[in-house]
Formats: C-alpha cells, structure tokens, sequence
C-alpha cells in the first residue's frame, strides 16, 4: 500500500483564516490526516510588489491567474497595510489542527524574506530566524516540532547547519524523488515529489497519482492552504477521493519520519534545479 503524505504549506493571513478552515473540513469527510507547514510571523507579502520587476514572476502571476487566487488585501500587507503576525492572530485555529490529529510543522518565520532574500542572510540571522519560528510553534501547540520545509522549496547549505541546530527530526525542503540524507547536517529529507495543482493543474495531479498509485515510494503532495482552501476547493476533495480509491494510505510525514527505515537511505549534498512549472530554482 502506497503511503501518501498531504502537505499542507500555509503561507499567507487569508491561506490561514479562510484556507486552513476549509481544507480540515475536506479532510474531515474524507477521513484523512494532513501535515500542516505553518508560516508563523509577519505576512509580509506587500514585497511581492517589488517582484514584479521580474519577468519570470509576472509570467508566473498571469499564468496561475494569482491575484484572483490570492486577493488584493494578500498583495498589500507589508506595505500599505501593516504585516500581521500570522501564528499570534490565529493561536486557536493552529492548536486546532493537533486536536484534529494532524500534524503542525513549521515552514517560515518570515516567508517572503527567505524566499527572496535567503542568498543574502547570514548564519546568525538565520539562525534568529529559526529560533522565532519555533519559539511561536511551541508557544501555540505545547509541542516541539518535528519537521522544518523551507519557503518556496529554497535552502542552501547555510540554512541547512542552521535546520540541523533547531532540534528537528527531518525536513521536507526539496523536490527530489524519493527521501534521502543531506550530507550537509545528517539530516532526513522527505520531499514534495508530487506536482502541486499550479504546477500541473489538477489533471496532471490526478495523472501522477494514478502513474505512482503501487510505488514503493512514499509520495507527498504538496497543497497551498490559499490555494486548495480556496478557488481549488472542490478540486482537492475530487483529488483526495480519488487518491483513497486508487488505495492510497494517507499518513502525516512525523509519522512517516518516524516509521522510515534510515540506514539504506542515500546521503548526498544540496543540488539546486529547475522544477516543471515554477519559476525559480529551488532545492531538487
Ligand atoms: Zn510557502
């Protein structure tokens, strides 16, 4: 039976408050657990302006039809409208999730900052920038997280020695085919090798499911909480169903991490490439 891991990457006020809410009750009645990768502190997506200047960004936003996805609010908090502290806004919908039985992971202190800026950041202010994030996930669920899944799929080998001194258990930060150890920081890597809906659309999801319904493999789907709680509502529950008749076990990724045998896993260093549908390099 193939393992399928959900995760749930929560990045913005509106993926939060309206995005969070929606997919739980989809999980609900389909009767499945997710791992939710929460973006704790500032929203501050009103720097995504400043992308604008990049072509391939601008290509990315009229492609996926984003500020219909979005909303305009999205694309101003941070600079008309001040950043919200997402985890301090909504302590109750989070500590919600662990009641529920899913599992809380952390994904970014300040996600617009590491996204854009992490070839820039030096050791100690990533660092700090860990230690808020952990801070704010304990404070609200009274539990250590377990694993880290960095920003936009982008890590480098910095940011790794910092994941490696925060006390997780793995990560879920690339996109390569299968989990293996980064050489890095001996850490266990479990990653998103599944298309999202805006990579692939929802026929090519559905595809891939189908291609890899008898692999040995675990798959992880990664979902955008604005994204699949949103306008792609229905799309996900069609998905999730369809997942759970090709026989799909849904399990979170701490137990995965947990269950999964380390020792024949390959170790290898951080490689950077370029995924089918996204605009930027990330981690592969
Ligand atoms: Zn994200």
């Amino acid at each position: 039976m193939t393992v399928l891991v959900l995760k749930v990457d929560v990045d913005t006020f509106r993926g939060m408050k309206e995005g969070v809410p929606r997919i739980v009750r989809t999980l609900g009645k389909c009767s499945v657990p997710a791992s939710f990768f929460i973006s704790f502190g500032p929203y501050r997506s009103g720097l995504a302006v400043l992308q604008l200047m990049r072509p391939k960004f601008l290509i990315k936003m009229i492609r996926t039809n984003a500020p219909a996805m979005y909303g305009l609010n999205t694309a101003l908090y941070g600079t008309i409208l001040p950043a919200p502290i997402i985890g301090k806004r909504f302590p109750r919908t989070i500590k919600n999730l662990v009641d529920l039985g899913h599992e809380v992971a952390c994904h970014a202190w300040d996600h617009r900052l590491w996204q854009d800026w992490l070839f820039l950041m030096g050791r100690q202010s990533i660092d700090r920038w860990f230690e808020k994030m952990v801070e704010a996930c304990i404070s609200i669920t009274g539990i250590r997280p377990m694993g880290f899944g960095a920003p936009g799929w982008r890590i480098n080998k910095k940011a790794l020695r910092s994941a490696g001194a925060s006390g997780f258990a793995y990560l879920s930060s690339s996109r390569a085919e299968k989990p293996y150890i980064f050489k890095e920081n001996g850490m266990l890597e479990i990653p998103s090798n599944l298309p999202c809906i805006e990579e692939a659309g929802v026929a090519g999801v559905l595809a891939e499911l189908e291609k890899n319904a008898a692999s040995s493999i675990i798959q992880v789907l990664p979902v955008h909480a604005e994204v699949e709680g949103g306008v792609y509502s229905k799309a996900f529950e069609n998905i999730l169903n369809r997942a759970l008749s090709l026989g799909y076990k849904v399990n979170r990724m701490s137990d995965v991490a947990s269950d999964l045998d380390k020792s024949g896993l390959e170790s290898r260093p951080i490689k950077q490439g370029i995924v089918a549908g996204r605009a930027f390099k990330c981690a592969v």
